[in-house]
């Protein structure tokens, strides 16, 4: 499948061999740390599907790989390399990066062998309403147990057929909305979930330039503006991202690969422009004022200040580690980087920030959703009126005190509420911040944890082990 293989690992032996330094960084008893370890169920449907008076056979999968916490929680991919391994490894990391955040759920993941391009609109709903019978009829698919999200190849369409499935199947389960997150916000979805992941990775990174002595120690100087960053991957994620740090916080997007090669400018590309071209043409080629290169990877190993993989897992591996010239990776895809790339990285002097920490952000809106989706209410609902009542009293207070009327401006952000996409955005950053506070204090503390990748995994599997711990294993 992807180039992990190359380097001899499996992804799923890759994400282990991590989660194992820090379980020895730990002192981890071995029988827990085993426990942890194991991916405790996944089962494999193959199902037919009539596609055009034909029958093709589809396959897929759902890993759940703790269910320290329930429900268990984790995306559904749609591309022709799922396989179980990969499943498996996803499944593993999802539970790590809900301890990590501090996101109520077990971890899971699914994958369904398919290439999306080859089929119409009508065709993808008849196989995912397929797909998701097996799943529910089975017990992975449930609000109180199972709660799929989008991932790669599968979006906000594919959760509301998801969901409807469901709720034909279920109509007497009241909460059946909470079945998927990730859904479009007609169908009990919530303001900011499609953004989130992106929006997330920019919390992040906003938090490690906060702090001085992280700063220094990845060599970098100052604040993300002006800092030249290549995104691999303008999918949700890497477009996020990418257009958040560009137009928010003035960083230089100076390359982006995707699959037909990669374009870069020294003087930084117009995300939303590129992000459009590729819309309209299918790929970033030819996209204007740009310099093109066909062999896109190449362009992961070029001069940055910060490098953001944001597509498949593997991609940093021993054969290119050696040649990254990137300060600082964020990493927002899902194991982009191999257990033998990273310890390159590392000898190199290159500061990571994980995947389980940096890209949360999904999850931790996912959670926020499915708190709504139980709640059966809008987030601000009740207090959006009394919250501008508030500001106008507050505005009285101020003008009779002083004397003078407040600046028209000032008036309008004390009277506004809180729409629920500023409630969601709060709660993400927070959830950001706190996160990367305990990593770094875990990093400071503990000489056996040299990364913030062991330190992101250390975090992860004591708050895990207590659970066990507390409750014992049967
Ligand atoms: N697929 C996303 C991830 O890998 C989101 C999972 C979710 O929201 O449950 O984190």
């Amino acid at each position: 499948m992807t180039e992990q293989t190359i380097t001899g690992l499996s992804f799923r032996d890759s994400v282990d061999h991590m989660a194992e330094k820090a379980m020895k960084a730990i002192k981890l008893d071995p029988k827990i740390a085993a426990a942890i370890k194991a991916c405790n169920t996944v089962i494999q449907v193959s199902f037919p599907v009539d596609i055009r008076g034909r029958v093709e056979m589809f396959t897929g999968w759902r890993a759940v790989h703790s269910t320290h916490r329930l429900p268990v929680k984790g995306g559904i991919r749609y591309a022709s390399y799922v396989d179980q391994n990969e499943v498996e490894a996803l499944a593993a990391l999802m539970t790590y990066k809900c301890a990590i955040v501090d996101v109520p759920f077990g971890g899971s993941k699914g994958g369904l062998h398919i290439d999306p391009s080859q089929y119409s609109r009508d065709e993808m709903e008849k196989i995912t309403r397929r797909f998701t019978r097996e799943l529910a009829t089975r017990g992975f698919l449930n609000p109180a147990t199972n709660v799929p999200a989008p991932d790669m190849g599968t979006g906000q369409r594919e959760m509301a057929w998801m969901m409807d499935t469901y709720k034909h199947m279920f109509p007497e389960d009241i909460n059946y909305a909470a079945c998927v997150t990730g859904k479009p916000v007609a169908f009990g979805g919530i303001a900011g979930r499609t953004e989130a992941t992106g929006r997330g990775v920019q919390y992040a990174l906003r938090e490690f330039f906060r702090h001085p002595d992280d700063i220094a120690l990845a060599k970098l100087e100052g604040g993300l503006e002006g800092k030249k960053i290549i995104v691999q991957g303008l999918g949700n994620v890497g477009y996020h991202a990418a257009k958040f740090l560009s137009e928010q916080d003035g960083a230089k997007i100076t390359a982006i690969i995707e699959h037909d090669g990669a374009i870069s400018s020294d003087a930084g590309l117009d995300v939303e422009a590129v992000f459009q071209y590729k819309l309209k043409n299918g790929g970033i080629k030819g996209f204007p004022d740009a310099t093109y290169t066909e062999d896109g990877a190449k362009l992961l190993e070029a001069e940055c200040d910060i490098l953001i993989p944001a597509a498949l897992e593997g991609v940093i591996h021993t054969g290119n580690a050696k040649a990254i010239k990137a300060n600082l990776i964020a990493e927002a895809a899902n194991g982009p980087v191999t257990f033998e790339a990273d310890q390159v990285l590392h000898e190199k002097g290159v500061v990571i920030l994980p995947d389980a920490y940096v890209n949360a952000g999904g999850v931790i809106v996912s959670y926020f959703e499915w708190v709504r989706n139980l709640a059966h209410i809008r987030f601000g609902r009740m207090e959006h009126r009394l919250d501008e009542a508030r500001g106008i009293q507050i505005i009285h207070a101020i003008e009779e005190g002083t004397g003078r009327p407040l600046p028209q401006h000032i008036k309008d952000e004390l009277v506004r509420g809180s729409p629920e996409v500023d409630l969601v955005n709060s709660g993400l950053d927070d959830s950001m911040r706190l996160a990367y506070q305990q990593m770094r204090k875990t990093l400071a503390e503990n000489d056996d944890i040299d990364s913030y990748r062991t330190a992101a995994f250390a975090i992860a599997i004591e708050k895990i082990s207590r659970t066990y711990l507390d409750i014992g294993v049967y």
